[in-house]
C-alpha cells in the first residue's frame, strides 16, 4: 500500500495517509486534525518504505 505524506497549510499538522491510485487521483485529502483540505503533500522520507516497485 502506497504512503502519502501530507502538511496541513492550515494547522501545520503532519500526516500520513494509505490511498489508493483513485483517491489519490481524486485528492480529496483532509487533515485529521481540523478537517481541512488545504493540504500539500511532502516527500515520505521519515520512514523506511520497503515496498516492492512495480
Ligand atoms: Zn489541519
Amino acid at each position: 500500500m502506497p504512503f502519502y505524506e501530507y502538511a496541513c497549510q492550515d494547522c501545520k499538522e503532519r500526516f500520513s495517509q494509505i490511498l489508493t491510485l483513485r483517491e489519490y487521483g481524486e485528492g480529496n485529502v483532509k487533515c485529521p486534525k481540523c478537517g481541512s483540505t488545504h493540504v500539500e503533500q511532502v516527500p515520505a522520507q521519515f520512514y523506511t518504505v520497503t515496498s516492492r516497485k512495480s
